[in-house]
């Protein structure tokens, strides 16, 4: 592990000014069970220069029901998300997600801010020493194109990096319709990732942005929402697909809809399509079904990822039916 400099930030204002003097050279420090083991395998072919610690700031590990709105700062921990008794009744989704990452250990460490900012798990990119100095580092080639890409995207293009957002709790926060609270801004959650061709970032955030709280507007109490995920093992692993979903019905019929994928796609994906099916329709298994091929539909599978289709589509189907209440 290369040497780097690492500072406890008092207050946000410091964490930013501290991020601003080294010019994108330097990266937060939350609960650190992702940034550390960048570090520790020293992936990156210029390391950051320094670790800014905002675990040392008061405030932003509080949940609160403020005006209609949902506050999580940015420092809750995920086992604390997904103990919390608001969030299990009125937010199931993120309460459900959270509890799925990793493991006990990582969910006492892991915070929000850190999963939705957290970095790509590809093998070419972590492989230790910047073996591959990818598309994602720089570098001109997308390592997985013509190799393995099991777990890589399934609606990307082949000439751009196909990595995949590995984060269990984003696709709820999307269906929830979250705003991401900064040190200079509130973003809209489908606003927070950057464009397709700039594969070197993972959020739009600029050097010396701090993410400090997550906000969900207060659900219209006929809404509901679930998620679920497939993975290789139940603990300690990323998902292979997972899917979040929120129906909101009038009667037997629904009246709005959303649903969001992750692990297939550099961010989140959102296919629309279903959510245009899904409204004024009765939610059954029939409807699901169609819902689950609409979803995929424009799947561009990899040499060694077209499995992961079928598990997408089994995942909406699943998780707007648990929406009907089969769990
Ligand atoms: C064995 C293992 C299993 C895992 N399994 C899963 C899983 O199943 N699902 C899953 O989603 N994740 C998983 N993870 C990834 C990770 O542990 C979680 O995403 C965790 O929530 C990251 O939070 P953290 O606070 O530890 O982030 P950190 O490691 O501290 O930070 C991660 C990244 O986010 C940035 N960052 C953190 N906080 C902020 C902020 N407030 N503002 C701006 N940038 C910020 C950091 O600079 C860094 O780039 C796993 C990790 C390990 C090691």
């Amino acid at each position: 592990m290369r040497r780097f400099k690492h500072f406890d930030a008092f207050t946000v204002e410091e964490a930013t000014s501290l991020l601003g003097k080294f010019e994108g050279r330097a990266r937060v420090i939350a609960g650190g069970t992702d940034i550390i083991g960048e570090l520790k395998d020293d992936v990156r072919p210029e390391p950051y220069e320094a670790l800014i610690n905002i675990k040392t700031i008061p405030g932003l590990e509080e949940i609160s029901e403020e005006n209609g709105m949902l506050k999580i700062g940015a420092l809750v921990k995920l086992e604390d998300i997904a103990h919390n008794e608001t969030i299990k009744d009125k937010y199931t989704a993120l309460a459900l997600a959270a509890g799925r990452v990793g493991s006990p250990h990582i969910r006492e460490m892991g915070t929000l801010g850190g999963n939705i900012c957290q970095n790509v798990r590809c093998w070419y990119y972590r492989a230790p020493h910047n073996r591959f100095n990818c598309i994602r580092k720089g570098g001109d080639e997308c390592f997985s194109s013509d190799g393995d890409n099991r777990y890589h995207s399934i609606f990307g293009d082949v000439k751009d990096c196909l990595a995949v957002n590995p984060s269990d709790t984003l696709p709820a926060l999307v269906v929830l319709g979250a705003k991401i609270k900064t040190s200079k801004r509130i973003i809209e959650i489908g606003d927070f990732f950057p464009a397709k061709d700039d594969p070197t970032h993972m959020n739009i955030l600029e050097p010396d942005e701090v993410v400090t709280e997550i906000q969900i507007p207060e659900p219209d109490p006929r809404m509901q929402t679930y998620w679920k995920k497939f993975a290789i093992r139940k603990s300690i692993d990323f998902p292979i697909v997972n899917c979040a979903v929120m129906v909101l019905k009038e009667g037997d019929v629904i009246e709005d809809a959303r649903v969001c994928l992750n692990a297939v796609y550099y961010k989140p994906y959102v296919p629309e399509r279903v959510a245009d099916y899904l409204v004024g329709e009765e939610l059954d298994e029939e409807t699901a079904i169609i819902a689950a091929e609409a979803a995929v539909w424009g799947a561009k599978p990899l040499s060694k990822n077209e499995y992961k289709i079928q598990i997408a589509k089994g995942l909406v189907k699943q998780t707007l039916l648990a929406c009907n209440g089969n769990r």
